[in-house]
């Protein structure tokens, strides 16, 4: 189910990508290409068999499909997530014509690969991007990188995804919200609050002021949390 966004508990196939050009303080996912990989016995059982990898793409292909025809087309699309799913467009190329006669394609990306996001572009129907925000990452916003991209998948962005938590400055939060405002004004722009052990990691009159704040410089805003964890679903 997917846990957070506009798209939240919609059902989807989730299939995780290894690697990533970034180093997310706040990462949580284990990206580092393996001998094998893992793959749920039936969706939602939380039982994973594993595989050798890289797996083949297209009995991948007629497993969702399999997924998709035994339980009355619960899904709604497949997400392709990581990682950073960018960092596979070439085999995307390839694979993705096959995969949409199954299902639509959502794509989850850190939003700072234009170049690879170019190959896949027509091959996508909804792409959610994360603005790389500094306070969280660790790392300097890659703000060149997110124009760029921003100015190439306008068209099919769902929406725009800021993590936040205490260290986010108003500083950096209205930069994002520029530059959302400028390359997709109808776009739905996410604030996140990081999710911790605890829950999230800031308080609803925290998130109410800086949704205001953001809100002079784009006129939709939304406050979104994941809400997975509390469903203990993946
Ligand atoms: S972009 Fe995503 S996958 Fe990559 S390091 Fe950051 S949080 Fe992790």
């Amino acid at each position: 189910m997917q846990g957070e966004g506009v798209l939240i508990g919609c059902r989807q196939v989730f299939v995780r990508f290894a690697e990533c050009n970034l180093a997310c303080d706040y990462c949580d996912t284990v990206y580092e290409p393996g001998p094998t990989c893992q793959i749920e016995a039936k969706p939602g059982s939380g039982q994973f068999s594993s595989h050798s990898n890289p797996v083949n793409l297209s009995e991948i292909t007629c497993l969702i499909a399999d997924w998709q025809h035994s339980n009355n087309n619960v899904h709604h699309s497949v997400a392709l997530t990581g990682g950073e799913p960018l960092l596979h467009a070439d085999i995307l190329q390839v694979w993705l014509p096959e995969m949409l006669t199954i299902l639509p394609v959502f794509l989850e990306t850190n939003g700072t690969l234009p170049a690879e996001l170019e190959k896949i572009l027509p091959l996508v129907d909804w792409i959610s991007m994360d603005i790389k925000g500094s306070a969280v990452t660790g790392s300097p916003t890659p703000w060149r990188d997110h124009a760029d991209f921003l100015a190439l998948a306008k068209d099919r962005l769902c929406q725009v995804k800021l993590v936040v938590d205490a260290a986010t400055t108003n500083a950096e939060l209205l930069e994002a919200a520029r530059l959302v405002n400028r390359y997709a004004p109808d776009v739905p722009f996410v604030l996140q609050p990081r999710t911790l052990a605890t829950g999230p990691a800031l308080g609803g009159e925290v998130l109410l002021r800086l949704q205001t704040i953001t809100a002079g410089e784009h006129r939709d805003v939304r406050i979104i949390p994941q809400i997975h964890p509390w469903l203990g679903v993946a």
